[in-house]
C-alpha cells in the first residue's frame, strides 16, 4: 500500500467483527422451505405480483429460488448498480428488492413516488453496519479538504454525506477520473475495496476501515491448494477480498464482471472468490465449465458466513409473498436525507465508465 493510502481505526468502539457477531445473534433462523411447499408459493407470489403492479429485483446473491423467480416473472438478477439503474427505469408501481437493506434504500431514493418492498428489513450488511452515520460525519469534518465517496453498501444517511456513491463495478473509474481531476478522496467503507481502487489508480485516499464479513473470509493459501488439485482453473475475486487474494486473481470485478469473465476467460474451471449465490446466474452464462468456490477458512469462519452472506439469506419465497400479501415492509427513507443521497447517487447513475 503507498503512502499516501491511510487507514482509520474506529478507536473506542467495537471491532468491525463484534459488531457483526452482536448483530447476527439476532437474525432468526433460516427456515426451511418444503418441496412441495415452493410450487405453491411461486404461483401465489406471481398472483400477487399481478395484483399489486409489482416487479422483482434480486441480487446475485439470493436464494436461487428468487433469481429464478425474478427471470421468470420479467424482473431482474444484477448487481447493486443494474439493480438500481432496473428500479429506476421499469414502470412498476411497486419494486420488491430482494437483497440487503441500503439496495431498498437506494431504490426508493431514485424514485420516492414508488413503494419499495422488502422481504425482510432486517437484512443489512457487515459494511453498512460498521460505518455509523454519526461518526462517518465526524470524519468526513476532519477532512473538509477531501472528496467524499462511499460505496453503494452504506446507509441512506452516509449517502447523505457523500460527494459520490460508486459501486465495485464503476469504483476504479469513478476514482481515476476524480485523480484526473487533482482531488483528493476520503473513502468509505470497504478497505479492501479502498485499497485495491488505489492500487489500480495511485490516487491519494484516506480508507475507512470497514470489511464484508463474506469476503473478509476467502484465503490464498486456500486457493493456491485448490489451484494444485486444479491446475488449469482461472481464479475470479470480487475485490472486496484481501489484497492477498486478490492478487492471485485472473479476473477482479464486481459480480457482473465475474460473470463476464467466466464466459471470456477459456479455462474450464473457475474458482470464484465471491458468496456462492452467483453460481445460479454463472452456471447459466457458462453451462459446460465447473464452477468451484474458493475456500474460507481462519478463526473467523462459521457455517453461517462461508461465501454466504447471512443477511442475502435472510431473503426466502416465504417472507417475499408475506410483504406483497401484507403491503409490509416498506422501505421509507427520511426526505431531505434522500433528496441530500440522490445529489451523490445521480453522480453514480450517470458516471459512463471509460
Ligand atoms: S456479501 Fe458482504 S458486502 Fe455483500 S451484503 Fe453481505 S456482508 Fe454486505
Amino acid at each position: 500500500m503507498s503512502d499516501s493510502t491511510t487507514q482509520i481505526q474506529l478507536e473506542g468502539n467495537p471491532s468491525q467483527r463484534e459488531v457483526v457477531e452482536q448483530y447476527l445473534q439476532r437474525i432468526p433462523s433460516e427456515s426451511m422451505i418444503e418441496e412441495d411447499r415452493i410450487a405453491e408459493l411461486q404461483v401465489e407470489i406471481k398472483a400477487q405480483l399481478i395484483a399489486k403492479n409489482a416487479v422483482i429485483i434480486a441480487h446475485y446473491y439470493t436464494d436461487p429460488l428468487i433469481q429464478a423467480l425474478a427471470e421468470e416473472t420479467g424482473g431482474i438478477v444484477s448487481d447493486s448498480l443494474e439493480m438500481a439503474r432496473f428500479g429506476n427505469n421499469h414502470p412498476a408501481q411497486t419494486l420488491v428488492v430482494a437483497g440487503v437493506r441500503f439496495m431498498g434504500e437506494t431504490a426508493k431514493i431514485l424514485t420516492p413516488e414508488k413503494r419499495v418492498l422488502m422481504p425482510t428489513l432486517e437484512a443489512t450488511c457487515s459494511l453498512d453496519v460498521g460505518c455509523p452515520a454519526d461518526e462517518f460525519s465526524a470524519f468526513c469534518d476532519e477532512h473538509p479538504d477531501r472528496t467524499v465517496v462511499v460505496y453503494a453498501n452504506t446507509s441512506a444517511a452516509v449517502k447523505a454525506r457523500a460527494d459520490w456513491v460508486v459501486t465495485s463495478s464503476i469504483a476504479v473509474d469513478v476514482i481515476d477520473y476524480l485523480d484526473s481531476q487533482g482531488e483528493k478522496i476520503l473513502w468509505a467503507p470497504d478497505k479492501y475495496l479502498g485499497a485495491y481502487v488505489q492500487k489500480n489508480t495511485g490516487a491519494d485516499m484516506l480508507l475507512w476501515n470497514g470489511s464484508c464479513i463474506v469476503h473478509e473470509e476467502f484465503k490464498a493459501k486456500g486457493v493456491l491448494d485448490l489451484q494444485k488439485v486444479y491446475p488449469e482453473a482461472a481464479v475470479l475475486v470480487h475485490p472486496e477480498s484481501p489484497e492477498s487474494v486478490v492478487d492471485i486473481a485472473d479476473c477482479v470485478g464486481s459480480t457482473s464482471q465475474l460473470i463476464a469473465a467466466a464466459v471470456k476467460l477459456p479455462q474450464r474451471q473457475m474458482i470464484v472468490a465471491t458468496d456462492q449465490g452467483i453460481f445460479y446466474k454463472m452456471q447459466q452464462a457458462v453451462p459446460d465449465k465447473e464452477l468451484l468456490i474458493a475456500p474460507t477458512g481462519g478463526a473467523g469462519a462459521s457455517c453461517r458466513s462461508c461465501a454466504n452472506c447471512p443477511w442475502m439469506g435472510m431473503n426466502s419465497l416465504e417472507n417475499l409473498l408475506s410483504c406483497l400479501e401484507n403491503d409490509s415492509n416498506q422501505v421509507t427513507v427520511d426526505p431531505l436525507i434522500g433528496e441530500q443521497a440522490m445529489a451523490a447517487l445521480g453522480r453514480m447513475m450517470s458516471f459512463k465508465s471509460s
